[in-house]
């Protein structure tokens, strides 16, 4: 907001964004967020920590900045003589404020920049001030809050600045080491060694509504490239849709979104011992008759059947989305956040399919490229390292089967994601809601739990894929499913499935509240006796789990033939010819 004349400075500003003339009372009441267009005009250091932090409770770091000018530097004026302008006018030692504060009653480390010190940028003592304030953190078992303005590393201290991005990131890297939760809070503008260093180096990134992030200004790149630069290049919103952020926040949510985050990561650090089972446990694995497996594969795929979104709206509270895989997208097709299920804090990540067409198209039909398995691994590292418990919710009807999905490495996505999940020293319970498709299904199920909702279905390929591979044609889809044992029912006796999860009548569709509740209780019982268990013997049993589906299952009853080839499932590699290679060297259908 520019001020408009001396004599008003006290009374009126003009906002940025859309020029109108405001009573400056009336802005600074709405946090410096113009009320006509929302433009959120910066805040300087000391205006943010009050906002953000629980009143009279921040306690400023007790270190202070060493005045420093360790190369001698001039340009037009001597360094020492802007350090002394800026602290005269900003009143502030350095371009950033730290502390110690509660925030939404929760305890934590805070650094905040601040933009109108030498443009936030970051020096020797910005680097150390934020490495001492997350050795708080440390010392303190808090987590540390970053809040990001800075044009990048300051160009007076020469190279000892730029080490101050491997200072910071070390100290960050112990957080991560000791299981403590870091989030950046990246406000406008946020540029050079800041941005490629702790402000998305930490744990959850949010960007302020507004804010720009980049590495390299847009000035810097027009002049090397020549080129225009796309619509919101590096706006909040444009990092959001290319993976970079966990999420957009007006400024007004901030303290909100970030109370929910703190909260989820005190309890990972101070788990209660297991509770016994908090609700009554689902009804014994269903053995209900099952009907015809190909009408079971409809039912799976009921454009009404509830999806992970409609699961974390009923049968879980509190769901606060993370987005991203940091690397440049964001998969529509995998959702993932923290999420409270009888109110503990737990890690959901599902597939995500839709009601309507519009819906399926925007989500890519539930089918993961690369970036949403990288996404879902991002995810399942953060509960580990934040001790929460990982709930899955698998509905796909397969990985994204196009060239992009291939040129970006699908394969090695869901091999890593299988890996990452072998080895996740957290408990995890996977629910299988709708369709499991291959390997996109099981990049997200290696799980000390696996449940299986009545109606859905699991597979090493579709019934379709199946049918046009090993049958004369796809119109033998029905026989395929037959054949495959894809059911709950046959999933539970081959030992691929722990339990089945019953639907209300006639399926999940038809009374979603129910099936979600049903769904809530079964994933709540499973989970509770899973608390206790250490981490080691979790990953220890998980592997036995999926160790038994060897060769004592190849070389003896029960299963044929074919449960013997479901008994390995991948992508594309299944029963001889899912794809790539058909066995009697027929074109790939898959
Ligand atoms: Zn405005």
């Amino acid at each position: 907001m520019t001020t408009t004349a001396p004599r008003d400075e006290q009374l009126w500003s003009r906002c940025d964004g859309c020029a109108s003339l405001l009573y400056r009372k009336r802005l600074r009441r709405n946090l410096d967020v113009c009320p006509e267009c929302g433009a959120h005009a910066r805040l300087d250091a000391p205006d943010r920590v009050a906002h953000l932090v629980d009143p009279d409770s921040f306690t400023a770091l007790p270190d202070r900045a060493v005045r420093v000018d360790p190369i001698d530097f001039v340009d037009a004026l001597p360094y020492p003589h802007r350090l002394g302008a800026a602290r005269a006018s900003t009143g502030l030692d350095e371009a950033v404020v730290c502390g110690t504060a509660r925030l939404g009653g929760h305890p934590v480390a805070l650094a905040v920049m601040d933009f109108r010190f030498l443009g936030g940028s970051l020096g020797c003592a910005v680097g150390e001030l934020i490495t001492r304030a997350a050795e708080r953190a440390l010392a303190d078992g808090t987590p540390l809050v970053l809040v990001t303005a800075s044009g990048g590393a300051r160009m007076q201290e020469g190279a000892l600045s730029l080490m101050q991005m491997a200072t910071v990131s070390q100290a960050l890297a112990g957080l991560r080491e000791a299981g403590l939760l870091t989030v950046s809070v990246v406000t406008d503008p946020t540029y050079g060694g800041v941005a490629a260093s702790f402000a998305t180096n930490t744990d959850v990134v949010l960007a302020e509504s507004g804010a720009r992030l980049g590495f390299a200004g847009p000035r810097v790149i027009r002049q090397v490239t020549g080129a225009a630069l796309p619509e919101g290049f590096q706006t909040a919103e444009y990092l959001l849709r290319h993976g970079q952020v966990d999420m957009v926040v007006p400024r007004h949510a901030l303290r909100g979104r970030l109370t929910a985050l703190l909260a989820a990561a005190e309890a990972g650090r101070t788990r209660p011992p297991a509770r016994p089972a908090p609700r009554p446990a689902a009804a014994p694995p269903a053995a209900r008759p099952t009907g015809d497996p190909w009408e079971t594969v409809r039912t799976a795929r009921h454009p009404g059947r509830p999806t992970t979104l409609d699961y974390l709206e009923t049968a879980f509270d509190g769901f606060v989305e993370l987005h991203g895989d940091r690397l440049g997208a964001d998969c529509p097709a995998v959702v993932g956040g923290v999420a409270r299920l009888d109110g503990r804090p737990v890690m959901v990540i599902g597939h995500q399919k839709g009601h309507t067409t519009a819906e399926l198209v925007a989500r890519n039909f539930g089918m993961a490229s690369p970036a949403g398995h990288r996404k879902a691994l991002r995810l399942m590292r953060l509960a580990a390292r934040l001790r929460l418990p990982v709930v899955t919710l698998v509905d796909t009807p397969g990985a994204d089967p196009g060239v992009t999905a291939e040129q970006q490495g699908q394969a090695a996505a869901i091999a890593e994601n299988i890996l990452a999940l072998s080895v996740l020293p957290t408990p995890v319970v996977a629910v299988v809601t709708g369709e499991g498709g291959s390997g996109g299904a099981l990049a997200l199920a290696v799980a000390d739990r696996v449940l299986m909702l009545e109606h859905a279905v699991y597979s090493v390929i579709s019934p379709e894929g199946c049918a046009a591979i090993l049958w004369p044609d796809s119109s033998a889809a029905p026989q395929a499913a037959r054949a495959l044992r894809l059911t709950g029912a046959d999933l539970c006796r081959l030992g691929v499935v722990d339990e089945l999860v019953p639907e209300p009548y006639p399926a999940a569709h038809g009374d979603p509240a129910v099936a979600a509740e049903l769904l809530g209780r079964a994933v709540a019982a499973n989970l509770a006796p899973l608390l206790t268990v250490p981490p080691a013997t979790l990953v220890r049993r998980r592997r036995q789990r999926f160790r038994r589906f060897g060769a004592a299952r190849a070389a003896g009853p029960p299963g044929g033939t074919v449960q013997a080839r479901a008994a390995g499932p991948s992508d594309g590699t299944g029963p001889a010819g899912a794809a790539g290679v058909p066995a009697d060297g027929r074109p790939e259908v898959a």
